[in-house]
């Protein structure tokens, strides 16, 4: 469903990092809390919910739109990449968001750039496998964002739970001294979880894909009734996009520890758990998942 966004509080457009670091400092400087939220744009309700999570967190929120090429593999994605900045503003300034950064390629990038980061683990599963370097596009970018911003809070959606992992491990290893929010996955009426993708759906591939997440509730279902065989578990989800997906051609589907992102110990769950897909449409790759925890005994 579309949504309506009004203009609500001002909101402040800065595309120099030196202009949002000083803005930060002075923020700080007042006593203030930080909220960051890190997006590619062309934003939705997923999105305007971590808005609203950060502006009643913090005392002032920053969020960037930046679509960052170093995490994009494929030069189509990119570049068909759903860009509308004048829709972005009224999302981000509905929420009460104080300040969207919106730099260039050529900003963030600057000439001569030589040096980036590298995820050494979790990055062998799920999107990691089909997305080779896409992590590290990620991690780079969002290390330069936090130096500049400095936040006390970040905010992350769970519809990138192995982002919000790996976000996890950076925040470990670089000692930023960030609190990380995991928010909850919003969804369509349907189920379909919000996506800037969605729109590259044609009309009878939207029809089909909120099949991509009663799949994985039916696998969360196998788990409620007591499987606890990850490879069952799976099969289960393979089973119901075999029978209900006749356009999406399924990357993965994967049972795994949560935030970990190992094999379950023997092959069976228990503790945190995920169940995560990824399904090909013909101009989009829808990603979804689930994750619950499981008693170590039924
Ligand atoms: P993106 O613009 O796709 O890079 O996403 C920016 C942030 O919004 C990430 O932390 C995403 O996980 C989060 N996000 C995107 N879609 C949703 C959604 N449907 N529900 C919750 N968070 C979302």
């Amino acid at each position: 469903m579309k949504q309506t966004y009004v203009r609500g509080t001002s909101l402040r457009l800065i595309s120099e990092p030196a202009e949002l670091a000083a803005f930060c400092r002075e923020r700080k400087q007042r006593g203030e809390t930080i909220g960051f939220v890190p997006t590619m744009g062309a934003l939705h309700e997923g999105h305007a919910s971590l808005f609203r999570e950060a502006v009643a967190q913090s005392d002032c929120t920053i969020i960037s739109v930046f679509v960052n090429p170093a995490q994009f593999g494929d030069p189509d994605d990119y570049q068909y990449y759903p860009r509308d900045l004048a829709h972005d503003r009224l999302v981000a300034e509905h929420a009460g968001v104080t300040v969207l950064f919106c730099p260039s390629a050529e900003t963030m990038y600057p000439e001569g750039t030589s040096v980036s980061a590298h995820v050494a683990a979790k990055t062998d599963v799920l999107c990691g496998q089909s997305r080779p370097g896409h992590f590290d596009g990620v991690v780079t970018i969002l290390t330069k964002l936090f130096a500049l911003i400095q936040p006390d809070c970040v905010f992350f959606g769970m519809k990138d739970a192995q982002q919000v992992a790996i976000v996890d491990d950076l925040l470990h290893s670089f000692l930023f001294p960030i609190k990380l929010v995991a928010c909850p996955i919003v969804r369509e009426a349907d189920g379909l979880a919000r996506s800037s993708r969605n729109a590259r759906l044609t009309t009878e591939e939207r029809s089909e894909a909120p099949h991509v997440s009663r799949g994985l509730q039916a696998g969360l279902e196998a788990v409620r009734d007591g499987c606890r065989e990850a490879a069952a578990i799976g099969q289960t989800v393979k089973d119901y996009y075999q029978q209900h997906l006749t356009i999406g051609r399924v990357d993965y589907v994967d049972v795994l520890t949560y935030p970990g992102l190992t094999s379950p110990p023997d092959g069976m769950v228990t503790g945190r758990f995920i169940i995560a897909s990824a399904v090909y449409y013909s101009k989009a790759r829808l990603i979804d998942n689930v994750t619950e925890h499981c008693p170590a005994s039924v």
